[in-house]
């Protein structure tokens, strides 16, 4: 059936400058990590999508080996993109990056101009686009010179492939030296993908002060610590759960660990009239630097409640104490 975007889709979503930079991003993004292989149900996958922006969600986070396999997820949101999107492209802000294992040999992965060339030009065939709003380095690598790695994100943007560069996963100190970089080479660095959950809060020593003083914005990926900061594993390992899954980065010992916790957090939660996953995003929205906190969604109607967070984003001095003695 043909889609047609929700008139009111941007009628409760809050945008958030990145940054210094000209560009607004949805405090809720989607990210196409999981979910979107060729794997899994396309249908489900598109539904996804088109909740998403029913809901104003306009930025939509992938990259080179996203799947499985690699590179299917960019392929199926290209077809979505085509079939359901093709008139919105300009309300769409699309991010993809390259810098982990993507293919074979010397020259599919890490940090060498060689490799991040023929990754966008890869990425964009698959996503059937012109150009990304964002593309990042995904990765630190410290055996390639970081000017390299640096130059070739100017060079993208030069080429018209990207809008806007960003980094992932550096650590303080390299984000520093890419961000004076990058201003030298004159190249709208407008983003730092980090994991920020309340069970992950390292980007709170420097890293969030460093972004804020160099005017880039931080986007937090697992916010929901891949889902353990949900209702979902009270009561056990649900069979279609992501640590139920073999291909997984979540394994069931991780959420066993974490149960006393999770079961804490969800108490508090309830007190807030919030579910534990509202609760876990209106938490990281509470820092000024982080533009937008990156979801995952194996459904649509996980996105329809955990948008609902935005409607409760304020902290009590006492909660936030709360809550760092729960998790520290
Ligand atoms: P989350 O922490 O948001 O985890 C998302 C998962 O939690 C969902 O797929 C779902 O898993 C579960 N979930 C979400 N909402 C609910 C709910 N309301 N109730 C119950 N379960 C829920 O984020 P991800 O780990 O998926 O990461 C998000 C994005 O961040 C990625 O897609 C990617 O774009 C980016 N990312 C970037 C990285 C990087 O190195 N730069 C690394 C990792 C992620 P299920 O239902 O399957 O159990």
């Amino acid at each position: 059936t043909e889609y047609k975007p929700s008139q009111k889709r941007y009628e409760s979503m809050i945008y958030n400058r990145t940054g210094k930079s000209g560009v607004l991003l949805p405090a809720i993004s989607l990210g196409l990590w999981h979910n979107f292989g060729f794997v899994d149900n396309l249908q489900n996958g598109r539904d996804i999508i088109r909740c998403a922006f029913d809901l104003g969600i306009t930025h939509f986070d992938l990259a080179n080996n996203y799947g499985p396999p690699y590179g299917s997820a960019e392929k199926n949101f290209g077809i979505i993109l085509k079939e359901d999107f093709k008139n919105y492209r300009d309300e769409l802000f699309i991010a993809t990056k390259a810098g982990y294992d993507m293919w074979p040999g010397p020259y599919g992965n890490f940090g060498s101009r060689k490799y991040l060339m023929a990754s966008i030009d890869q990425s964009l065939k698959r996503m059937r686009l012109d150009y990304v709003d964002v593309f990042y380095h995904h990765r630190p690598d410290t055996k390639t010179p970081l000017e390299e790695t640096m130059v070739a994100l100017a060079d993208i943007v030069r080429q018209g492939k990207a809008l806007y560069v960003g980094i992932s996963n550096y650590k303080l100190e390299e984000t520093q030296q890419a961000a004076s970089l990058l201003k030298e080479l004159n190249v709208p660095f407008i983003l730092h993908q980090a994991r920020y959950s309340m069970f992950d809060c390292w980007v709170e020593d420097g890293l969030l002060d460093t972004l804020e003083k160099n005017g880039v914005g931080c986007i937090a990926f697992s916010p929901l610590a891949q889902g353990m900061l949900t209702d979902k594993y009270l009561n056990g390992i649900p069979n279609d759960s992501r640590a139920a899954k073999s291909l997984s980065y979540l394994n069931t010992d991780t959420v066993y660990s974490n149960i006393e916790k999770i079961r804490k957090l969800n108490v508090m939660a309830k007190e807030r009239n919030q579910k534990l996953s509202q609760m876990a995003i209106a938490w990281i929205l509470r820092q000024p630097a982080v533009a937008s906190v990156l979801l995952g969604a194996s459904s649509a109607n996980q996105l329809k409640e955990n948008v609902k967070a935005l409607n409760n984003l304020e902290f009590s001095n006492e909660e936030l104490k709360l809550i760092d003695a729960i998790v520290s």
